[in-house]
């Protein structure tokens, strides 16, 4: 299995991700390192150790097993990163699953075989696979070993991108197995891109951009997807700089995604703590109005904001 990328989650049963009932692959690692990040355990490509706080029974028996003295109650955070080795002997120990390994790896075989035993849903809802992340096109040879077999039988496939790929590549080993590509588009302005993003945006523009011209008979399988972040994207400024974007390319749609918090728990479950994590804005759900009122910002141009 050496080679194959790691795999954080197939879940079933989505209704989120895509038109109809469908299984989602969450792939691990990310060019991107967006502070908000709603999947931050996917933003690595290696092996983690999770830890979640509220399901630990207190038994104690990772701190006996682990061979490092990495585990302590006294450590606020539990888990010291700095002297783990990722044995994972704690997280195959413990008994109520608080500590676990975040990821798995598997041949493209099998994440298929799995796939096809959702066909009947997919079949009677007009749901499919889609790929997510993390960044599935990191793992492009591995995608086109996925994806083929699903469209040989029929599956409908969706890929879910922040954009940020060789498009050469895409187009040769993705695209010709891929009915739909929902693609994010955060930042207009280059330097606030790289400042949260950790990286600049013009690949990104310039893919969007070719991708929109190979889908110009169908533009209904391209989708872009503005993620409503406080005071970062979800200013009037940058969302009228991508409605004017999306204008320019020929689109008429956009998903809107609504801020939520629940990113900072999954932060702590890997041991990451964003410095914007204490910020106030950060803390809440976003409210309907202001959903509203960046929707109405695509909407008066003719960009229908979903
Ligand atoms: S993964 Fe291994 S080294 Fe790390 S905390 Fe668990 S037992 Fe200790
Ligand atoms: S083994 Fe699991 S449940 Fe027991 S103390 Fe450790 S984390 Fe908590």
């Amino acid at each position: 299995m050496a080679g194959n990328p790691l795999i954080l989650d197939i879940r079933g049963n989505s209704l989120d991700d895509g038109p109809g009932i469908r299984t989602v692959v969450f792939f691990k690692g990310c060019p991107l390192s967006c502070i908000w990040c709603h999947n931050p355990e996917s933003k690595s490509a290696g092996w983690e150790i999770g830890f979640a706080a509220d399901e630990c029974v207190g038994c104690n028996t990772c701190l006996t097993l682990c061979p490092e003295g990495a585990l302590a109650r006294e450590n606020p955070y539990f888990i010291d990163r700095s002297r783990c080795t990722l044995c994972f002997t704690c997280a195959d120990a413990c008994p109520s699953g608080a500590l676990s390994r975040v990821g798995s790896q598997m041949p493209a075989e099998e994440i298929v075989r799995q796939i096809l035993r959702d066909k009947p849903f997919f079949d009677t809802s007009g749901g499919g696979v889609t790929l997510s992340g993390g960044e599935p096109t990191r793992h492009m040879g591995f995608l086109s070993r996925l994806l083929r077999p699903l469209k040989d039988k029929g599956v409908h496939t969706l890929l879910e991108t922040c954009g940020l790929f060789d498009f050469q590549r895409f187009c040769q080993s993705v695209l010709p197995w891929t009915d739909t590509v929902y693609f994010d588009i955060k930042l207009m302005d280059a330097k606030a891109h790289r400042q949260y993003c950790g990286a600049g945006n013009d690949k990104i523009l310039d893919n969007f951009e070719k991708l929109a011209q190979r889908f110009r008979e169908d533009r209904s399988r391209l989708l872009p997807r503005t993620p409503l972040i406080p005071d970062i994207t979800a200013t009037e400024e940058n969302l009228t700089a991508i409605a004017a974007f999306l204008g320019r390319a020929g689109m008429d749609r956009i998903q809107l995604m609504a801020y939520n918090p629940l990113w900072l728990e999954k932060n702590a479950k890997i041991g990451e703590y964003s410095s914007h994590g204490n910020d106030a804005s950060m803390a809440t759900w976003m409210s309907p109005e202001k959903i509203s009122s960046c929707r109405a910002i695509f909407n008066n141009v003719g960009i229908h904001a979903i």
